[in-house]
């Protein structure tokens, strides 16, 4: 199979609606809603870097599309279109069907069309761009949230950075909690009606993927504040909580690959309600830094950093 028979079968659809042009010609070419702001975000997944080689083709095809889809989320946005850089070693055709199958699920689920991409030979590489929208005044950005705010987390956070434990041998399982934390870190939800129910309503958010810790200082430092964060307040699976605290710690505060929204939003807001649990987990304050807690208010020592591509 060719490289145009293969974008033919496994990636080419009719053209969807508010799509003019889309796989097929050099460029995709799509109809702006008047008024609205484009937001546009690209992330890439490197075999051995971002999903091992074990996993099925399905849902890395999902997990591609998902952790760009959680971007769009984090901003509010509503999902118009994406495009699929490929690189892959040699045609594997049922490969490709599992891989093209689990992005298609999710994007028909999301409400997204495949506008165009590219097609190489080379070590796998997955990259994809996707394209939404936001009303103008309405995009939800790192840099807004204010003293006294109230900082929340949907979701169940640490499940995926448990599950890298257990492959990586550190921790062992049995079957059915093993199911569970796996789903966690190979099929994650991108809150996609969270985000768009949150506009207008959130001073502040962004998507974890790198671990709490982190994300949540990229809302700090874009904001200029602090905050306190009570470490046992987070949405833990029953999987999670029954193992040691440290380990609970570290896979809650430092685990990422989560996907969850955090966001932060006037004390007392009504926030929407989409079938996503939300849980308040601390406080913005003037103090910079990020001051981590228990139940009783004490400090919590954990000489945790997130994820970071080229940290020594
Ligand atoms: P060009 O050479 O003009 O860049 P290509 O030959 O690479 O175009 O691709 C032909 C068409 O197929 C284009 O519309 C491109 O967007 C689309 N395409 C290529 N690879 C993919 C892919 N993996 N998924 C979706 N569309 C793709
Ligand atoms: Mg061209």
């Amino acid at each position: 199979m060719g490289e145009f028979d293969l974008i033919r079968r496994f990636f080419q659809r009719p053209a969807a609606p508010g799509v003019e042009v889309g796989v097929g010609d050099d460029c995709a070419v799509l109809v702006p809603t008047p008024g609205a702001r484009w937001l546009v975000s690209s992330d890439m997944l490197v075999e051995g870097r971002h999903f091992l080689s074990t996993v099925a083709p399905e849902r890395l095809g999902h997990k591609a599309l998902a952790v760009n889809l959680s971007d769009l989320a984090a901003c509010g946005a509503t999902p118009r279109g994406f495009t699929l850089a490929l690189a892959l070693p040699r045609v594997d055709e049922a490969w490709l069907a599992g891989f093209a199958r689990g992005l298609w699920a999710l994007a028909d689920a999301s409400g997204i069309p495949l506008i165009g991409g590219d097609t190489t030979q080379g070590p796998l590489n997955i990259c994809i761009t996707v394209f939404g929208e936001a009303p103008p005044g309405q995009v939800l950005l790192r840099s807004g949230a204010r003293i006294g705010d109230e900082i929340w987390v949907s979701g169940r956070l640490g499940d995926a950075r448990l599950a890298l434990e257990v492959f990586r041998g550190t921790v062992a399982l049995d079957g059915a909690g093993f199911d569970i934390v796996r789903a966690a870190m190979e099929y994650p939800t991108p809150r996609l009606a969270l985000g768009q129910a949150l506009r207008g309503i959130a001073t502040a958010a962004i998507d974890i993927s790198d671990g709490l810790l982190g994300d949540l200082g990229h809302i700090l430092a874009a904001s200029g504040v602090g905050a306190q964060l009570d470490v046992d307040a987070l949405p833990r699976s029953s999987v999670l909580a029954s193992q040691p605290m440290a380990l609970q710690q570290e896979c809650l505060l430092a685990g990422g690959d989560d996907y969850e929204l955090v966001f932060t939003a006037l004390a007392g807001a009504v926030l929407p309600d989409v079938g996503v649990p939300l849980t308040r987990i601390g406080v913005i304050e003037a103090e910079p830094g990020l001051r981590v807690v228990d139940a009783h208010g004490l400090s919590v020592e954990h000489g945790l950093r997130s994820f970071d591509h080229f940290a020594s």
